[in-house]
């Protein structure tokens, strides 16, 4: 049973899945916060690449992600990323940091000090979504619903590639490449929790998502 007023809601799954959609949508209608800590990453992944260290040399990407000064809003409805103060809210998006997140996501002090942050927010919070890799798993896992999303890869690279106006094979590309690197590493792999619900995206569309989730917080009495 949920803590009186909270409610943490753990939404994991990879790129195009329908992640992002689902949870900012599923935050706005409960009015509560939503954090997106694939974002988190890649500012993180935006400093590395502005200091000009290689990506190879883990002490030094880790020096770096525990100099910056990173902050995230948590509004559904719109929220900036800061680096040192510079907002990154469109770089983040781009193909340089997108190609080089994660070998940055893969460094264990780096996760440690992001699950830390994410923790931080999650508490001072109560009431939010969080979206991610390993919220379930790692981030958050005493949540009160945790989703594990899932979709054809033909159906999340057609997501993705309309998304960022991109090229469907390109993008599929990328997504396999990014799925297999953050499935196989050694700290905190994209995997399912044991405890997750399955939800293949597939064939719904964003408002039969949000519907089944709001229906599995309905029927723990959280939401
Ligand atoms: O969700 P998004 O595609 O923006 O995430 C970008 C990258 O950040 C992922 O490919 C993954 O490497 C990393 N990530 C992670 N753990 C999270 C969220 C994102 O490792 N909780």
């Amino acid at each position: 049973m949920a803590r009186s007023g909270r409610c943490v809601v753990a939404v994991d799954g990879p790129s195009g899945s329908g992640k992002s959609t689902v949870s900012r949508r599923l935050a706005a209608e409960l009015g509560a916060g939503y954090l997106d800590t694939g974002a988190m990453y890649r500012a993180i992944t935006w400093a590395v690449l502005r200091s000009g260290v290689e990506l190879t040399d883990a002490d030094a990407v880790a020096k770096v992600a525990a100099d910056v000064d990173l902050r995230i809003g948590t509004d559904p409805q719109g929220y900036h990323v800061t680096a040192d103060g510079v907002t990154v809210d469109a770089e983040i998006r781009g193909p340089e940091v997108t190609g080089a997140v994660s070998a940055v996501s893969a460094v264990p002090t780096v996760r440690t000090m992001l699950v830390e942050h994410q923790r931080a927010i999650i508490d001072q919070l109560g009431r939010i979504v969080v979206e991610g890799r390993d919220i379930a798993g790692v981030v958050a896992p005493d949540a009160d619903l945790k989703v594990f999303l899932t979709a054809s890869a033909a159906a999340r690279a057609a997501r993705r590639s309309a998304e960022i106006a991109a090229d469907v094979a390109a993008t599929a590309e990328d997504l396999a490449r990014r799925d297999r690197l953050d499935s196989t590493r050694k700290a905190s792999p994209l995997q399912k929790a044991a405890d997750a619900v399955e939800l293949d995206t597939t064939e719904l569309g964003i408002d039969e998502v949000v519907a089944r989730l709001r229906e599995m917080l309905n029927s723990k009495g959280v939401a």
